[in-house]
């Protein structure tokens, strides 16, 4: 079978090896329909993730179909479609005594730290599948995801009706943390720097846009609020300023959740977060956030349309990288197509 491969950083390939075997009773063999590209992918191409290890076949981002499964397997059976929720933890530690699997002390994400998804088949525990409709096209499963980010930013800034949620950059994971915060009830305000950005955002149910560049995001956020400020603000710009902006913009009694793996320390006075009691969250990956997003595309309560950008077959992976490396900054989601449809 074809596998995606990144060797070393630097080094894309296509190459072949054996499909692999059902062994463990939980095991499924799933025959993979589609991979998303993440900004995340990119990074370990280019050797910039300080988690990745190599050669890792790349992709968290995928869907298929069941074409086995282990004798103790109950849930699906040949033919059910799934998506992977892409993270293996120990069941053990503190965090995932909290029922925080994402953060796990011996969190093992595929794709990063173990063999991932751009394979025509792979084998993963059962505990890892959540099934889906037939009715759902493979190219909106595979966004279900990338929605699960946007779906744990807006738990972890525990966004509530009504609450005004400001969303810093409207790229891929901004875009998610909108439409799951409009979800919640949310009114929600986006700034990004590109007009094109916004006006998707626009599209995507923003109530609100503000472009950084030609007005004071300040001055436009307190007047949107009435002078108060955002209840919640989701930083998905992720550097050094934005950071320092969040915690500038947010209300009193309000969340400032931060997407960034930025090492760059900004500078936050920690008057400026007790004065308001500011709660400041991580958010990372995601946990129980595949049946939420899973339930909104159900309803038909999440329009993904115009979300992908581009669909390249396996054979073009490596153009299709090269074409997300160049459109960075207008690129939502880049996904790859496995053989057989
Ligand atoms: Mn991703």
């Amino acid at each position: 079978m074809k596998i995606g491969i990144v060797e070393k950083p630097g080094v894309l390939k296509i190459a072949e090896r054996d499909v692999p075997r059902v062994q463990n009773s939980t095991d499924v063999l799933i025959k993979v329909k589609r991979v998303g590209i993440c900004g995340s992918d990119i990074h370990i191409f280019h050797g910039k993730n300080p988690f990745a290890v190599y050669p890792r076949v790349w992709g968290h981002e995928f869907v298929g179909e069941v074409v086995e499964t282990g004798s103790g397997v109950k849930t699906v059976t040949k033919g059910t479609h799934v998506v992977v929720e892409p993270i293996v933890f120990c069941g053990t530690c503190y965090a995932c005594r909290q029922g925080r699997g994402n953060i796990c002390e011996s969190l093992k994400v595929m794709g990063v730290h173990i063999d991932g998804g751009c394979q025509e088949y792979i084998v993963v525990s059962e505990a890892n599948v959540h099934i889906l409709p037939d009715s759902l096209p493979w190219d909106e499963a595979v966004l279900i995801e990338p929605f699960t980010i946007g779906a744990q930013a807006c738990y972890r800034g525990n966004v509530q009706k009504g609450d005004f949620v400001l969303v810093m950059g409207a790229g891929t994971i901004g875009l998610t943390a909108l439409q799951m915060t409009k979800l919640a009830g949310a009114t929600v305000i986006v700034t990004d720097l590109v007009p094109e950005k916004l006006a998707y955002a626009k599209t995507r149910g923003a109530d609100y846009i503000i472009n950084a560049k030609e007005e004071n995001l300040f001055e436009k956020v307190r007047e949107i609020t009435g002078g108060m400020g955002s209840n919640v603000t989701i930083d998905a710009v992720c550097n050094k300023k934005s950071f320092e902006d969040c915690i500038e913009i947010t209300s009193a009694a309000g969340r400032v959740v931060e997407l960034s793996f930025n090492e760059s320390p900004s500078e936050i006075a920690p008057v400026n977060i007790i004065k308001k009691e500011l709660t400041i969250c991580g958010s990372r990956l995601q946990t129980k956030r595949f049946p939420v997003v899973i339930d909104y595309l159900k309803q038909g309560k999440l329009p993904l349309t115009g979300f992908v950008t581009k669909t390249y077959p396996i054979e073009q992976m490596v153009e299709a990288f090269e074409y997300v490396d160049a459109n960075s900054a207008s690129v939502r989601k880049v996904v790859i197509t496995m053989p057989g449809i």
